[in-house]
């Protein structure tokens, strides 16, 4: 309760490569959440960053940028999808 909930960021590596145009936007998007259905509902999570419940709808889309907290929705194996390689 004390503590504020932690943020997902990943360590920065001191001596990171030059980032491939692959990678660049997920750089602008660091907070990308895997979906498996094109209808996501976002909260901004809850605490400080939290916004009030908004569903979106990809469409013909395989992605969904929350407006209110810059977060990405990506559908699983879409071109979006972090844990699909060399897309
Ligand atoms: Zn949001």
């Amino acid at each position: 309760m004390a503590s504020p909930p932690g943020k997902n960021s990943p360590p920065a590596s001191p001596a990171a490569p030059p980032t491939p145009e692959s990678q660049r936007w997920f750089m602008d998007h660091p907070e990308v959440v895997v979906v498996a259905t094109p209808k996501v509902a976002c909260d901004g999570g809850g605490g400080a960053l939290g916004h009030p419940k908004v569903w979106y709808d990809m469409s013909e889309q395989d992605f969904v940028e929350c407006k209110y907290c810059d977060r990405v929705f990506a559908l699983k194996n879409g071109s979006h999808d972090p844990g699909v390689p060399g897309k």
